[in-house]
């Protein structure tokens, strides 16, 4: 029989059944997997030989799960900001693209963006961007679960020269089979007016055939709609319904342009909305109505979006935006309350996956993917209300430990796997070619 250990906790939020708050209650981890959840006064009678983590000021919960990222452009942190959405793109990040990314500088960036976000307590992110191979490789270096979406844009880019040419590539990797129990794929357009209605069909075809979500850039911005109106005659909702994309398998990024009958529209398709907050409001892209979509029964959960646009990989904080925006912008401080949150980072993103039996919430058979909160801290005492410190007081440097498939991958603020040193100076090293490539003196 494979080992069993036990992790302690002050409190554990479970997510399952909603609303769950446990006290003095340890989690039994076997195989990778959750085994049990008793009282810790229980589970040392029960399980005298297994190796007992004493969690004594923490708050235990499912790990949090980044629903929208482009993990290498953490090496364009801070290279492009105050600018407008299209200029950004098109002016700054698209020629820095085409002049520096290939596959070192995607497997430097990714292991700097799983480090950033596991010390952030993300046990798993939804991933697209360029040479995807490479990010898969690096994923599986790391630990970390991730599923990776395999970009289709009609113009050629630095890894494909054309919508057919990534299509046949993403044919290739997941006929491949190399996903593994932390890896999976989904097909990633990148956003209705850089992909043709051809392509759009065939991604239809192929989610369905072989059950992968389709990741996609939509509603970003006015821009979206306009654009699609006048090459279309239609808005890109309308579009993408013809097309066959509105389904359950569709997770649409951003969404800040949505009229009232595109919200019933998405209710009745089954679509998942990922809320990216910080980047909406860093590009002054729009408002995506949380508290409207959730009033309607549609599945949200939250991503960052990549670190050129936001410019961080923290989920609590981007969580903590969410709710407060949410509020202020609805005029109804009861919009989105901090259990939703929770559940936005955690089972709903699940869900949103097609994951939602493996993972995002603490019960018996699903991945022991796991982070530990220390609440010991001047900034989140007293604890009135754990749920209430999750989702406005506590920082991401108070993330302790973090287990994904019961792997200590954290601990006590270090990384175990990941060579910290090593990522940084290949950052270093990136700043330097960037920035005297774009002329600019080296500091
Ligand atoms: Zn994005």
């Amino acid at each position: 029989m494979s080992r069993i250990s036990v992790l302690s906790a002050r409190w554990l939020v479970t997510i399952r059944p909603r609303g769950e708050v446990l006290q003095n209650h340890s989690v039994v981890m076997q195989n990778q997997k959750i085994k049990k959840i008793l009282p810790s006064s229980e589970a040392r009678i029960e399980f005298p030989e297994a190796i007992e983590t004493r969690l004594e000021d923490h708050v235990l919960l499912p790990g949090l799960i980044n629903m929208h990222t482009h993990s290498p452009m953490t090496l364009f942190r801070g290279y492009a900001d105050d600018m407008d959405m299209q200029d950004w793109l098109q002016d700054r990040i698209w020629p820095a693209e085409n002049k520096h990314v290939c596959g070192l500088f995607v497997a430097d960036g990714t292991r700097l963006a799983i480090a950033e976000m596991l010390r952030a307590g993300t046990t798993c992110f939804n991933e697209q961007y360029f040479f995807p191979e490479v990010i898969a490789e690096v994923v599986r270096e790391s630990g970390i679960r991730a599923t990776i979406g395999i970009p289709v844009l009609e113009m050629p880019t630095v890894w494909s020269s054309s919508a057919s040419d990534c299509l046949t590539k993403a044919e290739t990797m997941v006929a491949s089979k190399s996903g593994s129990d932390r890896l999976s794929y989904a097909l990633a357009p990148h956003a209705p007016y850089s992909v043709g209605d051809n392509s759009f069909r065939r991604i239809a075809q192929l989610s369905e055939a072989w059950n992968l979500p389709v990741h996609l850039h939509l509603l970003e911005t006015a821009y979206d709609v306009t654009q699609s109106v006048a090459e279309f005659s239609e808005r890109p909702l309308q579009r993408l319904q013809r097309l066959g994309l509105l389904n359950q398998r569709l997770l649409a990024v951003h969404m800040t342009q949505l009229e009232k009958s595109d919200i019933d529209l998405l209710s009745r398709q089954g679509v998942h909305v990922v809320h990216c907050p910080k980047s909406n409001l860093k590009l002054a892209s729009g408002f995506c109505p949380v508290g409207a979509l959730l009033d309607a029964g549609i599945n949200v959960s939250i991503g960052t979006d990549g670190a050129a646009s936001n410019n961080k990989l923290d989920l609590l904080a981007e969580a903590q935006m969410a709710a407060l925006l949410a509020k202020g912008r609805s005029g109804k401080a009861t919009a989105v309350d901090a259990f939703s949150l929770l559940e936005m980072l955690t089972i709903n993103a699940a869900k949103a996956l097609g994951q939602g039996e493996l993972l995002g919430s603490i019960e018996p058979g699903k991945w022991a993917d796991l982070i530990a909160i220390n609440l010991a801290a001047p900034e989140t005492q007293p604890v009135h209300n754990v749920v209430s410190q999750i989702a406005y007081a506590v920082a991401s440097s108070q993330v302790s430990d973090v287990w994904v498939a019961g792997e200590h991958l954290l601990q006590n603020r270090q990384l175990t796997r990941m060579d910290i040193v090593d990522v940084l100076r290949r950052a270093e090293d990136w700043r330097i070619r960037i920035s005297s490539a774009a002329g600019e003196r080296s500091q």
